[in-house]
């Protein structure tokens, strides 16, 4: 699955390359392989380094030649394993809290009940909040999942109070002995200041409840989005204080090279990838293998 993802990236960026012909290494050429390496959304440093590599070095001065994908693949590999980094479970006391956003449809649902499910399976006592109360149906959804997942969850009514649910939340999750407790909150991208004003009851809730946290602010992007994806970035990274990625619909897309201009310009750690729409469908990021499968 991860490999059919990338292969439609891998597909789109050496037919870019291929598309170049078999001229000589000239400088025109060099121009238009740094051309093609932007127009697979590889990001602008790190088209620039691959043209420098490739000036420098020695190359049958053919677009046939192999060395080039290498080169390709060594530097999107350098990029990436910067920031793959599984996510740590270190909150002490338990429970560690994990806040996720993400505009609506970015996949954030999904993401946190694959989230449960895979920290579930490495033993971890997992419950969801249901911060997301701005809409009836999140509500409904993330229940769902949980029930699927077979995770407790904690949730309240429509329009209700975000920080109240959390408060209530943690009380719970700390007289279970839960580990792990993933937050649901509301991705209103379009009204900044309502979900940074809500980001900060909660931070101020769990500092009141002892819980030196968030240990972990997820942004959930979709990879579909391709350079939309990364305004995102740009507008949550600071205003709520985005701690990791996760990036999703990465199945399937050409735009998987998003993940390198991601990496490349904000150096957020990357915790996982989202390869399906099904419970197991979200991977731990490989920096190796993704550079592998896509030059
Ligand atoms: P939310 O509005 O951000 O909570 O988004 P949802 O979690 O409801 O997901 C929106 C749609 O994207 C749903 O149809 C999901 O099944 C789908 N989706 C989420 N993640 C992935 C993924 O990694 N791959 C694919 N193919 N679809 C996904």
């Amino acid at each position: 699955k991860l490999l059919g993802g990338f292969k439609r990236t891998s597909d789109r960026l050496l037919g870019n390359l291929a598309g170049l012909g078999t001229g000589p290494l000239d400088r025109a050429t060099l121009d238009e392989i740094e051309e093609a390496l932007i127009a697979s959304d590889l990001g602008p440093q790190t088209a620039a380094r691959i043209r420098h590599r490739l000036s420098t070095g020695v190359f049958e001065r053919d677009m046939e030649d192999l060395g080039i994908r290498l080169v390709v693949a060594e530097e999107i590999e350098k990029v990436l394993d910067t920031v793959a980094k599984p996510l740590e479970i270190t909150g002490f006391p338990r429970p560690h809290v994990i806040l996720v956003i993400g505009v609506n449809g970015s996949g954030k649902t999904t993401t946190i009940a694959k989230l449960a499910h895979l920290l579930k399976e490495q033993d971890y006592g997992v419950m969801l909040a249901a911060g997301d109360t701005f809409r009836a149906a999140a509500i409904g959804q993330l229940a769902t999942w949980a029930e699927r997942a077979g995770v407790p969850i904690i949730s309240g009514k429509e329009g209700g109070d975000a920080a109240g649910i959390v408060y209530e939340a943690v009380k719970q999750a700390t007289a279970t002995g839960i580990d792990v407790l993933i937050v649901d909150t509301a991705g209103r991208l379009q009204n900044k200041r309502e979900l940074m004003d809500e980001l900060s009851k909660i931070r101020r809730v769990l500092g009141r409840l002892n819980v030196d946290s968030p240990h972990d602010v997820l942004l959930v992007l979709d990879a579909t989005t391709g350079q939309n994806a990364l305004s995102q970035i740009e507008v949550f990274k600071k205003d709520a204080g985005v701690t990791g990625l996760v990036m999703t619909k990465l199945d399937g897309t050409a735009r998987g090279g998003v993940l390198v201009a991601a990496a490349e310009q904000y150096g957020l750690p990357i915790h996982a990838i989202g390869v399906g729409e099904g419970m197991g469908d979200l991977r731990p990021f490989d920096a190796n293998e993704v550079a592998r499968i896509i030059a």
